[in-house]
């Protein structure tokens, strides 16, 4: 499938050392060396478009960010049990993010090196402050890697079981739900923590991302979710937002959850946290630490170290002064509007969602019946993939393209993609 001897004995060579878990994108790997913004280049100099990296968010090896990495890391990096003001710098910018009951008079932060950690710890946390241990999670989300988190999922398929303690709700599909949809998602919440009390597992938490991506990417009606918080706190629940993909700026806003009106008890958040470097964490309202925190102590080697606090530092810097979110909110509806264009030429696509540059773009065999275009899908993004446009799918039948370039995403470069796929869709 288009590799060259080279590529063929990099592919073997990586098998053999790293073994059967790992998966590569394109049935054609990409061999990455240098990006810069939303371009990425390959060991031969060829230049591809990323329309799927929502860690690099500010865009590739940015300037800024590395400088900031370079010159922290150059002076001293140590951990937590040591005074150092470049942390509390970055919790102060990061909590004057957050709206008042978690911001700066409010709320704490904690720090992780990754989004499962962070998640990992929220949920000992609301287990600490609930006494329960219920979860409630959406049927294809994806919240981490750890043994705590994997359990809860369900998008890593039948391999992966469930914890006894995990209900699932199915996705709020708003394509194939209609006007109803966030009354039943509402209603399929708490039924779920009703189903664990059955069982007699209390409840602990609702926990979703709040772009809900790896179930399809569903941003509308704006305010949805509301309701399913109200059921999942009616229950006794906690609520975490998982703001792993939309947070810092994708979506438009700086938090996902923004979108529909709420105030998450916990938000958790990482990927374009240090733009790369592995920065991660949660915002947490103080009452809901005190247990947890009066039972344990927390120390986390890496977590919140001098050099990641910088690296996140300058990512809050650039994000404003670079007016990154109000890019994604002009870019994204620029690419919004082009994909649906394209929709009345082509019958395959069958719903075009997004907020910001967090974007879905369902393939369907049928507009009436929306049967997943599956195979479709996968062809499609191989063939992007052999014309330099790199970009993915999610959902129940893999059939959504996943878009979410670096918020740094030109309109120019939106065109691009939908040049390609036009001439794609068309041959
Ligand atoms: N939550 C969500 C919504 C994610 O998409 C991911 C990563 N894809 C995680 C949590 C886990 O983050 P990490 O890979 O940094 O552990």
């Amino acid at each position: 499938s288009g590799l060259s001897a080279k590529e063929r004995a990099m592919v073997e060579r990586r098998q053999r050392l790293l073994g059967p878990a790992y998966r590569l994108f394109y049935e054609h790997p990409v061999h990455l060396v240098r990006g810069e913004g939303a371009w990425l280049f390959d060991a031969d100099g060829n230049r591809y478009l990323d329309c799927y990296n929502n860690v690099a968010s500010m865009g590739h090896a940015h300037p800024r960010v590395v400088e900031a990495i370079a010159r922290q890391a150059a002076l001293l990096n140590t951990h937590t049990r040591y005074l150092h003001e470049t942390v509390l710098d970055y919790a102060e910018a990061l909590l004057a993010s957050f709206p008042a009951s978690l911001g700066p008079n409010s709320g704490h932060v904690m720090f992780t090196c990754t989004g499962s950690e962070a998640n990992d710890l929220a949920l000992r946390i609301a287990r600490a402050h609930t006494g329960g241990e219920g979860i409630v999670v959406t049927s294809l989300a994806y919240h981490g890697v750890t043994a705590s988190l994997a359990e809860l999922s369900p998008s890593l398929g039948e391999g992966m079981p469930l914890g006894r303690h995990v209900a699932t709700a199915p996705p709020p599909d708003a394509y194939r739900g209609g006007p109803d949809m966030p009354a039943r998602f509402a209603a399929d919440v708490a039924a779920a923590f009703a189903g664990l009390a059955r069982h007699g597992i209390r409840p602990c938490a609702l926990l979703v991302d709040t772009m809900f991506t790896s179930d399809g990417v569903f941003p509308d009606p704006a305010g949805f979710l509301a309701g399913a918080v109200d059921a999942a706190r009616a229950a006794g629940a906690l609520f975490i937002a998982d703001e792993v993909q939309p947070g810092f700026g994708r979506t438009g806003a700086m938090w996902g959850f923004q979108r529909h009106g709420v105030e998450p008890d916990i938000v958790t958040m990482g990927k374009p946290m240090g733009n790369g470097h592995p920065l991660a964490g949660l915002v947490i309202r103080p009452e809901l630490l005190e247990r947890f925190g009066g039972q344990v102590r927390y120390f986390n080697t890496f977590g919140g170290n001098p050099v990641s606090a910088a690296a996140g530092l300058a990512v809050l810097q650039v994000l404003r002064e670079e007016g990154l979110a109000e890019n994604a909110v002009a870019v994204g509806a620029h690419l919004t509007d082009g994909l649906r264009a394209l929709a009345a030429r082509h019958a395959i696509i069958g719903d075009v969602r997004g907020a910001g540059l967090s974007i879905g773009c369902e393939l369907v065999l049928d507009r009436t019946t929306k049967e997943p275009a599956t195979a479709e899908t996968a062809r499609l993004v191989n063939a992007l993939r052999e014309r330099r446009i790199l970009i993915s799918a999610s959902g129940p039948g893999a059939n959504t393209l996943k878009i979410r370039p670096p918020l740094c995403l030109t309109r120019e470069q939106a065109d691009m993609l939908i040049g390609t796929m036009d001439e794609l869709l068309a041959g």
